[in-house]
């Protein structure tokens, strides 16, 4: 079977980084592919987010100071009980290693009750053998220091960027002119220093997060004015009543988990539009549930929260989005910190306002739907990206590199590039081993010059996933392509070519 992983690396999409120093886990580079890829992804979540919900975009450090992870609470909480062989010294997550050595899951138990298992079950460094220390909090931010000498302060890589949002809060909401709701987006890169990651995409110590910040009157929740919208959507679901008893999700409209009191409007509404966000991108719906944290796993913060997963054939569960009904608990924390009001005048009313956050992982929805996309098809293997998201939107090659092709071919690929298109020029190798490549690639349509382009101004157009051709006017190009990309049908828009003629004239 044809691997993501093997094609990601081969083909430029993602790497493990530092790759001539042996590497180091948790980081990877994004290659000419996937660095596109990830930016069409990141802004499809964009124009979603700020053309559909009016929400605004800002931008701040990654490198923060102290104060904003002692008033979040990730000071004393952002913590994995961890474990150190003493023999080795290889680090453990200690509830991990519980679970995957007696396979009983130890979510929400305390630090003496874990060291108290690892005893009684004489449990060994699963490496060496060797005898582990005592299980201790170690914190998973990244601490480093500002400035020079004595006066320098401690900085933190920021764990997630939800924070760098609240904090600005009040400035946000004058600049908005004082309304509520406010939606605040923001992208960028958070770390955690995971213990030891080996999940590729899905784990990494260095990250890109689009976080999307709802500020709301604290009696809003229930309340979502699109709420009908997406109330018939039908979706599996697994609620957290559900989970003590089966793993198995239930098919249910989003307007019923409303109904039934299993979540707020305002955390549904968004969980019905990351499902159809993740439509969009390609993600394959029969790998895609609806799962709610369990009391024993939800944050610190949290009040609610509900995750889109995936199930992976490489890694298992990988959530997506985490949507949390955070309440106050952030701007209050802050208010209490920084000693400055968070409080808003709403009619004459004084609110401290309800936080919606929904959370998404940029490089995990990446390899999701990489593994979505993929398909094997006899001789061939391609990724049947959505061309919203394909790295690129069309590649042209000269059916040879003689006669003049290569020359008409790049005029061509020129006056595409012109028209906004995400094209790619190819020349360096047969047309059967360029379609080839380009199928790799996941690029939705070819465009091959030949013999007959210079005498009838044409070109034949492939299409990716059925391999089908149709011959096109060159001036004709740039519209017909823009169809394409707004879902008209391939064979409606050019000359469609007999299978067998298509292929003979590629082996040439
Ligand atoms: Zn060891």
């Amino acid at each position: 079977m044809a691997d993501v992983l093997d094609i990601a690396k081969r083909r430029g999409f993602f790497w493990p980084s530092f790759e001539i120093y042996q590497g180091c886990s948790g980081f990877y580079t994004y290659g000419p592919l996937g660095a596109l890829m990830k930016l069409r992804i990141e802004n499809l979540i964009r124009e979603y987010y700020m053309i559909q919900e009016g929400c605004v975009l800002i931008e701040a450090p990654i490198l923060t100071t102290e104060d904003p992870w002692v008033a979040s609470g990730h000071i004393e909480s952002f913590t994995d009980m961890t474990i150190e062989c003493q023999k080795c010294g290889e680090a453990y997550r200690a509830d991990q290693l519980i679970e995957e050595k007696i396979g009983k899951d130890v979510e929400g138990l305390g630090l003496g009750e874990i060291q108290k298992i690892i005893k009684d079950k004489k449990i060994t460094c699963p490496k060496c053998s060797g005898v582990l220390g005592n299980v201790y909090d170690y914190n998973l931010m990244f601490k480093t220091y500002i400035g020079p000498g004595k006066n320098k302060i401690s900085g933190y890589l920021r764990p997630e960027t939800a924070q760098t949002t609240y904090m600005p809060f009040k400035r946000l909401y004058e600049l908005g002119r004082r309304k509520l709701p406010l939606g605040i987006i923001q992208f960028g890169k958070s770390f955690r220093n995971e213990i030891s990651p080996r999940k590729g995409l899905v784990r990494l110590r260095e990250f890109s997060q689009a976080e999307v910040q709802f500020f709301i009157h604290p009696k809003q929740r229930d309340n979502h004015p699109r709420f009908s919208e997406v109330k018939n959507l039908k979706v599996p679901v697994l609620t957290k009543q559900d989970q003590k008893k089966t793993q198995k999700p239930r098919m249910m409209k989003i307007g019923e988990l409303v109904k039934k009191k299993f979540a707020s409007e305002f955390i549904t509404y968004f969980l019905a539009r990351s499902w159809q966000i993740y439509m969009q991108m390609g993600i394959d719906p029969k790998k895609l549930r609806l799962r709610q944290h369990k009391d024993e796993e939800r944050c610190f913060y949290s009040k609610d929260t509900w995750d889109v997963e995936f199930l992976s054939d490489n890694y298992g569960r990988i959530e997506l989005v985490g949507i949390a009904d955070r309440t106050d608990y952030d701007l209050k924390r802050h208010m209490g910190l920084s000693r400055q009001d968070m409080k808003v005048d709403w009619n004459g009313e004084k609110i401290i306002p309800r936080v919606i956050e929904v959370a998404y992982g940029i490089d995990r929805p990446l390899f999701c739907v990489m593994e979505s996309c993929l398909r094997e098809d006899r001789d061939r293997v391609y990724f049947a990206f959505p061309p919203r998201v394909s790295p690129y939107q069309v590649a042209v090659f000269p059916l040879v590199r003689k006669n003049g092709l290569p020359k008409l071919a790049r005029s061509i690929f020129e006056m595409l590039r012109r028209c906004g298109f995400l094209v790619l020029y190819d020349e360096t190798g047969s047309i059967g081993r360029l379609y080839y490549r380009q199928d790799e690639a996941g690029t939705p349509y070819c465009i091959t010059i030949d013999y007959d382009s210079k005498k009838k101004e044409d070109v034949t157009i492939r299409n990716r996933d059925n391999q089908k051709q149709i011959r096109v006017k060159i001036k004709k190009l740039p519209g017909v392509l823009r169809g394409l990309f707004e879902g008209e049908k391939f064979e409606t828009l050019g000359r469609v070519i007999k299978q067998t003629a298509g292929k003979q004239k590629s082996r040439k």
